[in-house]
């Protein structure tokens, strides 16, 4: 049986161009970046070489791009940092520090300040995004306060992929911090979480006008392990992690060579690749995908925005169906496919991106996320829905079946 992945919002493969620019650095090139000799100064460039790749694709200087293992560490640096900087600021009188995010962040954002806010470290705002999934930028302008330090917003949600108004938060943070002098000009720090846009928008942070932004490889057919965050110069930050120079004092710890060689080169292949050709593609795709669905299956609905979503991205809701089954029976069938809630201390919990939009305990049990990539083909999709049609289905047979049995006794 020929599998089919559509669980690209999860991971993705490495590319086989991204690979090939890899393997000379893990035994040839070897160097630690921070040796003077050869070995050194050749690791040293390929990490130049990659630096100067995200720099263009970004928009910004080298010395802007801190590289860490991931968006997981990028998130909690960007968090902690702002704050930690905050603190450090030994001649100001303090207020207690506020931060702002939304409901649905991913957990590195979100337990992240639901941790600082349990050690009574900072007092966090956590913002509706509504029955679209999309975060309104009077929201954010309304809860803003003097001690407002930090506005984490993600770009595209990783369960519903809906796309958050980046550029209009910019602008309007931006439009704040005009007015104010010295220090105080830098706060609120704005952060946004890119782990899922960066494959299909726009990331140019002066367009954004975003001071920080998260990546990392394994999104977009680079490697896991590796990722990146882009820091304004300037912007109120200290390191959290203690140990070497790397990384501008902001990230200690060895460099991952061939790490930073892959996410480099998955950069330069989005930039390369007719990006727009292949998002039109799989735009195209995802559109075929949710029209069928919501036609062939009854009382099937989609979470979250249509129009503003990640071109990827297709996550469903059936009444009646356990999205946990549905993820095993369509594995069964060789398809992988991903459902919001996650299995935590052995009860299933909903996915609070999914109770975030409004959704009832039961409904956001029953949601499936399908997330197309640049492999996902139209004759895969056909098998998808295919199977999907029958999967729901059976399933709504069993549990009709069941219910009929609990009132019958
Ligand atoms: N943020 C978002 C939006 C994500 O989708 C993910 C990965 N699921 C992460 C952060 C964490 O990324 P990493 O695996 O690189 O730590």
């Amino acid at each position: 049986m020929k599998k089919i992945y559509l669980d690209y919002a999860a991971t993705t493969p490495v590319d086989k161009e991204v690979l090939k620019t890899m393997l000379p650095y893990f035994s040839h090139d070897f160097g630690n970046v921070m040796s003077i000799h050869g070995f050194g100064q050749t690791a040293l460039e390929a990490v130049d070489s990659a630096r100067n790749i995200l720099a263009n694709f970004l928009g910004c200087s080298l010395g802007e791009i801190i590289f860490t293992s991931g968006a997981t560490e990028s998130n909690n640096l960007a968090i902690k940092g702002v704050l930690r900087s905050y603190y450090s600021q030994k001649n100001r009188k303090l207020a207690k520090p506020h931060i702002i995010i939304t409901k649905f962040e991913h957990h590195c954002v979100l337990d992240t300040s639901k941790g600082l806010e349990k050690d009574e470290l900072a007092e966090i705002t956590y913002l509706p995004v509504y029955k679209d999934g999309i975060v309104k930028v009077e929201d954010i302008k309304k809860v803003i306060k003097p001690n407002t330090i930090l506005i984490s917003v993600m770009y595209v949600n990783n369960e519903i992929g809906t796309v958050q108004p980046i550029k209009e938060i910019g602008k309007m943070i931006n439009e704040i911090r005009k007015k104010k002098d010295g220090l105080e000009k830098f706060y609120p720090v704005f952060h946004t979480d890119a782990t899922q846009a960066v494959n299909y928008f726009e990331c140019d942070v002066e367009k954004l006008g975003v001071d920080m932004m998260s990546m990392s490889g394994h999104k977009i057919y680079g490697p896991k392990g590796i990722g990146a965050l882009y820091v304004r110069n300037a912007t109120p930050i200290k390191r959290i992690q203690d140990g070497g120079d790397q990384e501008n004092r902001l990230r200690a710890g060895t460099h991952n060579v061939p790490g930073i060689v892959g996410l480099g080169k998955a950069i330069k292949l989005i930039n390369s690749q007719l990006t727009t050709h292949n998002s039109q593609q799989i735009l195209k795709l995802r559109n075929y995908l949710i029209k069928k669905v919501l036609k062939e299956i009854p009382k099937t609905y989609l979470n979250g925005s249509a129009e503003k979503r990640s071109p990827n991205n297709a996550n469903f809701r059936f009444d009646n169906v356990e999205g946990e089954g549905l993820v095993l029976s369509l594995d069964m069938e060789g398809i992988a496919a991903s459902t919001g809630s996650a299995c935590s201390s052995g009860a299933l919990e909903p996915s609070h991106v999914l109770l975030s939009l409004g959704l009832r305990h039961e409904q956001a049990h029953g949601s499936l996320r399908l997330t197309l990539g640049k492999d996902t083909t139209k004759q895969e999709l056909d098998i998808t829905i295919k199977k999907l049609k029958e999967i729901v289905a059976r399933l709504r047979k069993i549990s009709g079946g069941v219910l009929n049995e609990f009132k019958n006794n």
